[in-house]
């Protein structure tokens, strides 16, 4: 059993809310209360490193004077997905989150171990994302999954967990959830208002599939590359989590939130090189691709035995490898597939044009990373 120490950060009083009506029961995570009305950052304790050094996951909560949805926004459950961390602290600096109704709980960093070591994975290997709901007497992997499953999960109503592509991998922003039968989490996906949804299945171990089975919608986003920040990624993962904390009620439609049309696609494939070599790719993530388009070109350091990377399906690029060095059968591009893919890509050049930060006309105050 851990011992819980915890270091407590003073209480902040968020803003005072004239309508605020009966007093609100304060929240308790690892030992620590949150007074309604009160901001608090705590550390919840981890196994320690083999140095002695001790270690804990950083949580901040903002637990509103009026009650409504308990929103967890989580990132890094791979260590090296590192836009995610920048988008909650963007959030948690944001103007409006002080008068929010309800509850976040924002944990930037939940796989501390990876990030230390810049790696996805944990020091033993595992991955969290296959460890879940995990357990008080397993791996090092299935104690991390199970602190969160029981000092974080029972609060929540509502997740959205921040993703990235893999390392030299690159993803169009994007959510992925389960939306047969899910109307809740389908109205959070389309609130979110990324152009393209991924209906995809939950996969036994993963933080969705522990959630889901607490009956907790679960959006997951993804965006941009593992190790690098995305200013674009970065922008557009922030307005998708403000815009479902819209949709959720827990604060005030911006007059600035346009719907953004978007369309779900139930599958997406994988290209894969035939055979070993340079990559000379045509396509950036976003691009709408028709069946038999030539994607790229890979040949020989030579010059020579060049052959075309064909799509085999229409649909729209939303993830693509950048770097140009590849083995046969090493995923290229990934693609959704559309039946009606020309409908959506003026969506996505406008979203992207939304999200840039020279065409971006919120109200951001942010400089933007470069
Ligand atoms: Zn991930």
């Amino acid at each position: 059993m851990l011992k819980r120490v915890v270091n407590q950060v003073e209480q902040r009083p968020v803003a005072r809310d004239k309508q605020a009506t009966a007093r609100r029961e304060s929240i308790e995570i690892a030992g620590v209360h949150v007074k309604a009305g009160t901001r608090q950052s705590i550390d919840i304790p981890l196994p320690s490193f083999y140095t002695h050094s001790s270690a804990s996951i950083p949580i901040h909560v903002v637990h509103g004077r009026q009650p409504g949805p308990c929103l967890l926004v989580s990132a890094a459950l791979h260590g090296d997905e590192l836009n995610g961390v920048e988008i909650v602290r963007r959030l948690l600096a944001h103007k409006q989150i002080d008068k929010i109704k309800g509850t976040l709980i924002a944990i930037p960093v939940v796989n501390v171990f990876g990030f230390v070591s810049k790696s996805r994975y944990l020091p033993d290997r595992r991955d969290l994302n296959r460890s879940f709901p995990g357990s008080e007497t397993g791996s090092l992997a299935a104690r991390l999954a199970n602190i969160i499953m029981t000092e974080v999960i029972p609060h929540c109503t509502h997740i959205i967990d921040l993703h990235t592509g893999a390392v030299h991998r690159e993803n169009l922003p994007q959510i992925r959830a389960m939306l047969s039968d899910a109307p809740v989490t389908e109205g959070m996906a389309r609130a979110f208002g990324v152009p393209v949804i991924l209906n995809s299945e939950l996969l036994e171990g993963t933080f969705r599939m522990a959630a889901s089975n607490h009956d907790i919608p679960v959006l997951l986003y993804e965006g941009g590359e593992a190790l690098r920040f995305d200013e674009f990624a970065i922008r557009a993962g922030l307005n998708g989590v403000l815009r479902v904390m819209s949709h959720l009620d827990m604060r005030r439609k911006s007059r600035k939130t346009s719907p953004v049309n978007c369309l779900i696609a139930n599958a997406s494939q994988w290209l894969r090189a035939q055979q070993s070599g340079i990559l000379r790719s045509l396509v950036a993530t976003g691009t709408q691709v028709e069946e038999g388009d030539v994607l790229a070109y890979i040949n020989d350091p030579l010059g020579e035995n060049s052959e075309q990377l064909i799509s085999p399906v229409s649909g729209i690029v939303i993830g693509k490898t950048n770097l140009p060095l590849v083995f046969e059968g090493e995923a290229i591009f990934n693609i959704a597939r559309y039946e009606a893919a020309d409908e959506i890509s003026d969506h996505i050049e406008a979203y992207q044009e939304e999200h840039h930060p020279l065409t971006d006309n919120s109200d951001s105050d942010e400089p933007p990373l470069v």
